[in-house]
């Protein structure tokens, strides 16, 4: 298939985005990180003042916010407005934030329909497009070519989360207290009323636990590989 339309799944710190990433490179595929954009208006929201636990005053600023993505996997980037974002929202403020921010649902209309245009554009432009998140597989893209869950044990998540947090210059990473938020995120993220992380029934899991990296590429490049024109 030349132009597929690829949806993943899975919870923080399952290698979503690094496989996701990776086979967009592989296959020569646009990659968008939905995650990011969460993150990305939670900063805009903690930037501009705004209580992220007042849904009115979110849903209101959130109108506001001007995104954009890049979907070019090999050096991904997100902006609001002019600034690049892209270090900032890896920062503790945001990733504290997110969950509620990313449970007020004009917040998810909003960024939904960007999402959306994204795979259009790509589309449009005879290229096919990784797209990753929390509600990709059962919500933005129900009908893409090849839905995948990904996930892995929560200290095996908790201890990849962070080494990656230690590779970006972050002082003193406690994996114990990594699993702790990581296990809150979850619960947060699966339990909002709207669109909250599930596992599509046709999905298919890759439990990435005993899995490098290159293993869980191939298997889902293999994939890939397997669907029909
Ligand atoms: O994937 P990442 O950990 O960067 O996602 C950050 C947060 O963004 C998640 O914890 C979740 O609250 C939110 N999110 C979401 N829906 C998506 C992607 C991310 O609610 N499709």
């Amino acid at each position: 298939m030349s132009t597929p339309v690829i949806a993943v799944d899975g919870p923080a710190g399952s290698g979503k985005s690094s496989v996701c990433r990776g086979v967009a490179e592989r296959l020569g595929l646009r990659y968008l990180d939905t995650g990011a954009m969460y993150r990305a208006m939670t900063w805009a929201m903690l930037d501009a003042g705004v209580d992220v636990d007042d849904r009115a005053a979110v849903a209101k600023a959130a109108s506001e916010v001007a995104l954009v993505s890049g979907t070019d996997p090999s050096a991904p980037t997100i902006h609001v407005g002019p600034v690049d974002v892209s270090g900032p929202i890896r920062g503790d403020a945001v990733t504290g934030a997110v969950s509620a921010v990313s449970a007020v649902p004009e917040v998810r209309q909003g960024l939904v329909a960007m999402q959306r245009a994204e795979v259009a554009a790509a589309a449009a432009a005879g290229s096919g497009i990784v797209v990753e998140g929390r509600d990709i597989t059962t919500v933005v893209l129900p009908d893409a070519d090849l839905k995948v869950f990904i996930t892995a044990d929560p200290a095996v998540r908790a201890a990849r989360r962070a080494a990656q947090d230690a590779s970006l210059g972050k002082a003193a990473v406690d994996v114990g207290q990594t699993e702790v938020d990581i296990r809150e995120r979850d619960a947060k993220d699966s339990s909002r009323e709207t669109s909250p992380l599930a596992q599509a029934s046709d999905a298919v899991v890759l439990d990435t636990t005993t899995l490098t990296l290159d293993e869980v590429i191939d298997r889902l490049c293999t994939l890939v590989d397997t669907l029909a024109e």
